[in-house]
């Protein structure tokens, strides 16, 4: 059958006119493909970044910013967190499994501190300050947050806690639009500039031309309808971003997330996946997800989740970002917050960086028996789940979830439901599996010669968890060793 828009690789042998030639092309000019675009011109490659859009960006210049570095960043140690790679690494392999790459998370968290400096270096401001509060994000400009549930059950069990959530310094934040995310980006992309990088817009990388032993020597790209070849001299480097807005990709490899993509850009199509599977690239982690809530964490913590049999199934204390995981991927997307009025309204009263995801109850009632009816759970769920909850808060403990003894307090009267049923979004993990120097590795396991990636089109250090910051965390330590790499040629 004919393809619409061909994927399959084009052979150099047929391509008539290169257009534009360069050491180094990179697809995409997020975070994957500057961190790539600084290294490979340091490295003393000519580089040629070809963007889709009419500007830098991508999904990183919207984010919160977090950047998941640890193993002792002047910042930890500034703010008084111990933390070492070993410790990270117990973090990470638990909290962002089953199935998480050993090896790379064992080179991300050796190589982290390093990373840290070369973001200070290249222009990234962190503020010294630590923001302790449950939360998305900080509301303020604050460097240091927990981000992955790290001093909370079950993990503070596992690893010494230390947040590692690092977030650039700006003022003027809008959530979702503006964010830290947008001080990662713009420094680096001045650096990138000051080394030369010629950055082209409104260019969409749409195959991968191949010569005749197999190795990536260019890209084809459409802009304004024409297409146009494009020669690497040296190496090709997809940093085009996700498959979460790929409805065919998602029905296919994270079934979960029809119809609730989050978190990313309409662009983040699968095309470099695509585009590289159709050369032979091998795949990993494609039903990961990143999953958020839409929770006020300040809510979240003063009361109790349930599900849709009333029963508790996370502790309201742990990163967000896994409450809902535990929701959509194991709860079939049904949660309801109880809380309690003093609760509720203390919970409002709190600074948040989400005050957007405060809703109003849905039920109140003045015993548990009667909301527990009125939300039409079985009777005895709701009641029962309560009684457990709060005889054990009695005593500040809950040993059933784990749940911090500062948040744990009995439930009490009047009592209220807020309805957080399919109150989820997300992007996937999944992508090309990659080298520990972002080759694109062939089903064979072979590299594929000229071919390297970074950033969420490739499976990073997340693959059935997640916590905030590993995407551009993974975006930037990898897409700086698919700059080197292909530099090398
Ligand atoms: C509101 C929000 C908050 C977030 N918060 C965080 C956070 O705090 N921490 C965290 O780690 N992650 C966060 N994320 C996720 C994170 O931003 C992305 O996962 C990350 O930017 C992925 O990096 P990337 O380089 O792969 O993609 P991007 O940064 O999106 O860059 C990809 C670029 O490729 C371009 N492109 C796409 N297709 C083509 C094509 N065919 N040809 C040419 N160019 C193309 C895109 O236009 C884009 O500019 C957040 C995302 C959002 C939207």
């Amino acid at each position: 059958m004919a393809e619409a828009t061909p994927i399959r690789p084009l052979p150099a042998a047929s391509v008539e006119t290169w257009h534009r030639e360069a050491d180094v092309v990179i697809a995409g000019y997020g975070i994957a493909g500057v961190c790539a675009a600084i290294e490979a011109a340091r490295a003393g490659a000519e580089v040629l970044v070809l963007e889709r859009t009419s500007g830098w960006g991508g999904a990183a210049a919207l984010a919160g910013g977090f950047i998941y570095l640890g193993g002792g960043t002047p910042l930890q140690k500034a703010l008084g967190f111990e933390d070492t790679p070993e410790n990270m690494k117990a973090f990470m392999m638990a909290a962002l499994g089953p199935g998480a790459d050993e090896e790379k998370i064992t080179d991300y968290c050796n190589g982290s501190v390093d990373h840290y400096n070369w973001l200070v270096d290249n222009g990234v401001p962190f503020k010294e300050s630590f923001y302790g509060e449950p939360g998305w994000e900080t509301p303020f400009d604050d460097g240091l947050m927990y981000s992955g549930g790290e001093n909370a059950a079950p993990f503070k069990e596992v690893a010494t806690p230390a947040p590692r959530g690092h977030v650039p310094q700006m003022t003027g934040k809008r959530t979702g639009e503006k964010g830290g995310g947008y001080m990662l980006m713009k420094p680096l992309v001045e650096t990138a500039e000051q080394l030369g990088v010629v950055a082209e817009y409104d260019m969409r990388v749409q195959r991968l031309v191949v010569d005749e032993t197999g190795r990536v020597v260019g890209i084809v790209a459409k802009q304004y309808g024409t297409e146009l070849a494009i020669r690497a001299r040296k190496g090709v480097v997809l940093a085009t971003g996700s498959f979460a807005y790929n409805d065919e990709m998602v029905q296919q490899y994270a079934p979960r997330l029809i119809g609730r993509p989050g978190a990313a850009i309409e662009e983040h199509d699968g095309r470099a996946v695509r585009m590289a599977q159709a050369l032979g690239a091998d795949l990993a982690h494609m039903d990961a997800t990143e999953v958020a809530f839409f929770g006020d964490p300040q809510l979240m913590v003063r009361g109790i989740l349930v599900n849709g049999r009333g029963q508790r199934y996370v502790n309201e204390d742990t990163y967000p970002g896994r409450i809902g995981q535990e929701t959509l991927l194991r709860n079939e997307n049904q949660a309801y917050l109880i809380i309690d009025e003093a609760a509720y309204e203390e919970g409002c009263a709190a600074t948040s960086s989400t005050p957007f995801f405060r809703f109003p109850p849905k039920w109140a009632a003045e015993t548990v028996e009667e909301l527990e009816s009125d939300m039409g759970l079985p009777a005895g769920t709701l009641q029962t789940t309560v009684e457990v909850y709060n005889r054990h808060a009695e005593n500040g403990e809950d040993p059933v979830l784990g749940k911090r003894e500062q948040f744990v307090k009995p439930i009490g009267l009047p009592v209220a439901a807020l309805d957080l049923r399919g109150c989820t979004a997300g992007f996937t993990l999944g992508g090309l599996r990659t080298s520990l120097d972002s080759e694109v590795l062939h089903v064979s396991g072979e590299p594929i010669p000229g071919l390297f990636a970074a950033g969420r089109c490739t499976a990073g250090v997340c693959a059935g968890g997640y916590a905030s910051g590993t995407s551009l965390g993974d975006g930037s330590f990898y897409g700086r060793r698919a700059g080197i790499a292909a530099a090398k040629g």
